[in-house]
């Protein structure tokens, strides 16, 4: 029998995330995190999920992502689940940056591994790491195909209106600055997962999909191809995120240089650490914010009211892109819990068929749900992400050379 296991891999700077996943009935084997790699306590958590298995958690220091990886496969191999089991079919790989180079997911070899190399210019802080996750796992299994699945492969169908910035196109080209949009496997996901909460084809579908987590993204959606979203060169474009301000106006930038003294480097960690909800009200978990606005805390009322005013913007705008707009779908962290970011971001659009039925919202399930009153032009719809299976599901149709088909499906 050929091999139907995927591990999913998703390689930050300083954490690996993973999960190995069963294609033949999508049911995951074991999930599991190892944090603080390379400081001076790391952690790993691993849970077992196909015997019934108690979570493990082991201490000690993780010197590098090597480390890590050699760990997580020893806790995969007590549980009978090893890296060179022959039921291991390949290796997904998270990868944030594909430029414009990488439109669908990727069998990596040297030449792709020199490509995202050559990519990590716009995405300094992901890449690297991306690649270290990759070279790692290569070396532990090199016979092994390994697929990269790119945050930005969904976007790169966006139109040119949309990805070009309005700057100087020579300036543009020599840098490669464009919009690329990130979270794509999720915007991808949710699209097809929303198509199919509502009994239809994604090619005949419409969807504006609000990805709102500690980083957010919106993305519109024409019959299963996104033609918009929200992030841009970098994740820092578009909405209020937990800790990036989203847009701002670019002259801030030179005026904090010159006014204010301050470097590139500082107004990066500035307006990607320092910003949004926690810049705002010095929180960024949107629990911690609902209660104190409950509480009567007018700082944490006032960035509430900023982060879902930037969230209407879009909404609107995607509404004009589209033209037809047959579904909204709120997803990620905030989007999948939080009942009054959903009501407030369409509180008063009836007139645009959107609106939200505040019993159903107020449900909190596990599943794909419509929040919208029956009969209503435009669903509305809570949709779980879940980015680890769509990576699973993309590797593998690669690898088994299913045509392609995808996990919402
Ligand atoms: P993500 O990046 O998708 O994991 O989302 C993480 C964010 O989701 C957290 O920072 C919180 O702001 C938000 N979140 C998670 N659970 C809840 C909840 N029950 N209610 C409101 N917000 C939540």
């Amino acid at each position: 029998m050929s091999p139907t296991r995927v591990l999913v891999l998703n390689s930050g700077s300083s954490s690996v995330k993973y999960q190995l996943l069963d294609m033949r009935d999508r049911s995951r084997l074991a999930v599991g995190l190892v944090e603080r790699i390379g400081e001076e306590s790391g952690r790993l958590k691993h849970t077992p999920l196909a015997g019934g298995g108690e979570p493990r958690e082991t201490g000690g220091a993780v010197p590098d992502h090597e480390a890590a990886l050699k760990a997580v496969a020893g806790e995969l191999k007590r549980d009978g689940l090893g890296l060179d089991s022959p039921d291991l079919a390949a290796i997904g790989h998270r990868v944030v940056h594909g430029g414009m180079s990488f439109t669908e997911p990727t069998v990596i070899d040297d030449a792709v591994l020199a490509e995202i190399e050559r990519l990590v210019p716009v995405a300094p802080l992901h890449n690297p790491a991306n690649l270290t996750g990759i070279r790692t796992a290569m070396s532990l299994r090199p016979d092994l195909p390994q697929v990269a699945v790119f945050d930005t492969a969904f976007h790169t169908t966006m139109p040119e209106s949309a990805a070009r910035y309005a700057i100087d196109v020579r300036t543009a080209d020599e840098h490669r600055i464009r919009r690329y949009g990130f979270h794509g496997t999720s915007h991808a996901y949710v699209s097809r997962a929303t198509a199919k909460l509502l009994g239809r084809d994604p090619r005949e579908v419409n969807v504006i999909v609000l990805h709102l987590g500690n980083g957010a993204s919106a993305s519109a959606v024409r019959g299963g191809r996104c033609v918009e979203t929200s992030m841009g060169l970098t994740p820092l474009e578009g909405l209020v995120m937990g800790t990036r301000s989203g847009d701002l106006d670019p002259a801030v930038i030179f005026h904090l240089m010159r006014v204010a003294g301050m470097s590139a480097d500082d107004i990066d960690v500035l307006l990607n650490k320092k910003s949004g909800l926690i810049g705002l009200c010095g929180d960024n978990d949107m629990r911690e914010i609902r209660r104190r606005v409950d509480a009567g805390d007018e700082q944490a009322a006032l960035a509430f009211d900023i982060y879902i005013h930037r969230l209407r913007k879009y909404i609107g705008a995607y509404y004009a892109v589209l033209g037809r707009v047959d579904a909204v779908a709120f997803t990620a962290g905030v989007g999948e819990n939080a009942a009054p970011v959903r009501e407030a971001a369409l509180a008063g659009l009836e007139e645009l068929g959107l609106a939200v039925d505040p019993e159903l919202n107020a449900v909190r399930a596990d599943g794909p749900r419509l929040i919208s009153p029956a009969g209503a032009r435009v669903a509305v719809a809570v949709v779980p992400t879940d980015e680890e299976l769509e990576i699973a599901t993309q590797t593998y149709a690669l690898v088994s050379g299913e045509s392609r088909h995808t996990s919402a499906e």
